[in-house]
This record gives C-alpha cells, sequence and structure tokens, in this order.
C-alpha cells in the first residue's frame, strides 16, 4: 500500500516507529509534514501540494496532529478524506476528541463511566457548582491544558472556591470533577486500535503527586485489565470515532471512569513498558480496513 504519516517532525519515536514498520511490511511511506502542505480548496479534484508539487495518492493517511496545530492539522487531513485516502482517525473524530467537553457529554450520553463533572465559564454561584459534583476534595481542570499542566486538586471547598475564583479572572473554561482519590495517582493508558485494546499500562504519579502523567514523572507497567475497563475503552473508541487512540481510565470505587481520549496516543511509553509492537498491530487495521472512499463522514 501508499501510506502518508503526518507529522511535524520525522525524529519522533512514534513517526520513526510507523515508518520503519511500514517498510518493514513491504508499504510505500512517506513522512509528510502537516504544516506545510497546502491546498486549493475550490478545485473539484482535491489534492494536497507539497514543497512545489502534487502528492501521489495514498490508500492511507495516518495523522500525528499534536494539539497545537489541531486546526490547520484537521483541515489537512479532511482534504485527504476529500480524495478518498482512508484516514486511520478522521478530521471530525480529531477535532471531536480535542475538545474535552464535547468528548465528556458525547460519552456520556451513551453511559461511559465518568466522574463526576460540572463546566462553567461564569458561573453566579460557585458554592452550588462546587456542591453539585459533592463538594471537596475535587479537581479543577483548564479545558484547553494537556501534559497534566492546568490539573488542580483542592482539598476543602473554601479552597476549591478560590481557585475557580483565580481561574475564572483569568478568562479560562474550566471543568470542576469529583476527585478520585481511591486511584491512587495512578491511571491506566488503555491503547485502542479498531475494536480491539491492543496494549494496556498503568502510570503511577511520582510520589505525592495525584496526576500520573509520564511528563510529570509518572512511571509506567503493563498492567492486566478487567473486562469492565477493556469494554470501557473499547466503546469510548467507537463513541469517538477513532480508529487508533489512547484511552485514559482511573479506577474508581464504582468501576472504571473515562479521563479523556487521545487520538494521537505515543507508542513510546507503551512499547516500552509492554514489550508489545503496537505500530505493527496498527498495520494489520490498516490493512484489513483501509478501503477508498470509506470516510463516514468527509469532514462534516
Ligand atoms: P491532561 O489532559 O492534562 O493529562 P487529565 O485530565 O488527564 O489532564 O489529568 C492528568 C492526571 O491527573 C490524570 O492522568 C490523573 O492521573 C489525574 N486526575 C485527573 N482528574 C482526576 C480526578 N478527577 N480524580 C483523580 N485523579 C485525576
Ligand atoms: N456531525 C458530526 C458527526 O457526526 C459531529 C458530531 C459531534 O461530534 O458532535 O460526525
Amino acid at each position: 500500500m501508499k501510506i502518508a504519516i503526518l507529522s511535524r517532525n520525522k525524529k519522533l519515536y512514534s513517526t520513526r516507529r510507523l515508518k520503519e514498520e511500514a517498510e518493514a511490511r513491504g508499504h510505500e511511506v512517506d513522512v509528510i509534514d502537516t504544516l506545510h502542505c497546502y491546498m486549493d480548496i475550490t478545485s473539484n479534484n482535491p489534492v494536497v501540494r507539497y514543497k512545489g508539487e502534487p502528492l501521489p495518492h495514498y490508500d492511507a493517511v495516518i495523522p500525528r496532529i499534536g494539539a497545537s496545530v489541531t486546526f490547520y492539522g484537521t483541515a489537512v487531513v479532511r482534504q485527504f478524506e476529500m480524495m478518498g485516502t482512508f484516514a486511520v482517525n478522521e478530521s471530525v473524530a480529531i477535532s471531536r476528541s480535542r475538545d474535552k467537553l464535547r468528548s465528556l457529554q458525547l460519552l456520556s450520553r451513551k453511559g461511559v463511566g465518568l466522574p463526576r463533572t460540572g463546566f462553567a465559564n461564569r458561573p453566579d454561584n460557585i458554592k452550588d457548582l462546587i456542591k453539585n459534583v459533592g463538594g471537596a476534595p475535587l479537581v479543577v481542570k483548564l479545558l484547553e491544558g494537556t501534559q497534566g499542566i492546568g490539573v488542580v486538586l483542592a482539598d476543602t471547598n473554601k479552597a476549591a472556591e478560590s481557585i475557580i475564583e483565580a481561574f475564572m479572572g483569568l478568562n479560562a473554561n474550566i471543568l470542576v470533577q469529583e476527585f478520585i482519590k481511591e486511584a491512587g495517582g495512578a491511571d491506566i493508558r488503555c491503547l485502542v486500535v479498531g475494536d480491539k485494546v491492543v496494549a494496556a499500562m498503568k502510570r503511577q504519579g511520582a510520589e505525592g503527586e495525584f496526576r500520573s502523567n509520564l511528563h510529570r514523572g509518572g512511571t509506567a507497567e503493563v498492567i492486566k485489565l478487567t473486562p469492565a475497563e477493556r469494554a470501557t475503552a473499547v466503546n469510548s473508541a467507537k463513541i469517538m470515532g477513532l480508529g487508533v487512540c489512547g484511552v485514559d481510565i482511573l479506577r474508581s470505587k464504582n468501576g472504571p471512569v473515562v479521563m479523556e481520549v487521545n487520538s494521537s496516543p505515543g507508542l513510546e511509553g507503551i512499547e516500552l513498558a509492554t514489550g508489545k509492537n503496537v505500530a505493527a498491530l496498527i498495520y494489520d487495521y490498516i490493512e484489513k480496513t483501509a478501503k477508498p472512499h470509506k470516510t463516514k463522514t468527509r469532514g462534516e
């Protein structure tokens, strides 16, 4: 097959692994810098141009779109979709997953386990917002945060009020969430490909840290999932419409609850922690699924 990997940096572990695995399987693969693509959107013969030439037709595109380039990146993926290229993750699904609130709303509508969560921009009654999610301890999150930055634990209702007021003063959109204490500073990253969890790891926050992000000094180890966790991860990927994603789950006393669904999950942590060849499993999926003009949404 002819495959394009959309990535800003071909030196990144995930990009390198996807490229080397494609070559090992005899595919023709190009790594294309998303931001260097340009296109004539009015032409009825959609193309993507790159370095002065139109790109050839690809059977599949693997988008690795960083959060900071979501807007332009999804436009490029959409153009490939209009050319009939199979996108491992479609543009609409990527945009959807980048909006934490929209994602939680869609997941909650389908009955996926979630922490009790409130959302506010200008609540007239901060006390009620806090009461509504069960009171302290609770977690206040910036809607636009990544890698655990902008995720704050408030031990008391008073502290929660001050934190919410401070974020409001910065005109930030926030989520207020029940604190899942029993997770013990750990979360579970499930790597979903198609309709299967192909690898899972437990990430444990550094000593005294409730956030388990590896960027915040957390450590990872392989973990065995319960059937409920497996079903939650697969179901979440399906609801989000993502072919390849990372579903982050906390173990709560009421069963698995989803934190977020990541449409460009890193491969390094999970391949190292589990010893699995996740890149190869992604190509198993592409080889089985990629058909021309199979895109569901075509950017709608
Ligand atoms: P980001 O997208 O910035 O990584 P998350 O919402 O995933 O932010 O939060 C970062 C980490 O903080 C999570 O992986 C989890 O370990 C911890 N965390 C977040 N929300 C909660 C919560 N409601 N209860 C317990 N721990 C939480
Ligand atoms: N209309 C789009 C779709 O179904 C967006 C729906 C949504 O994510 O809210 O693909």
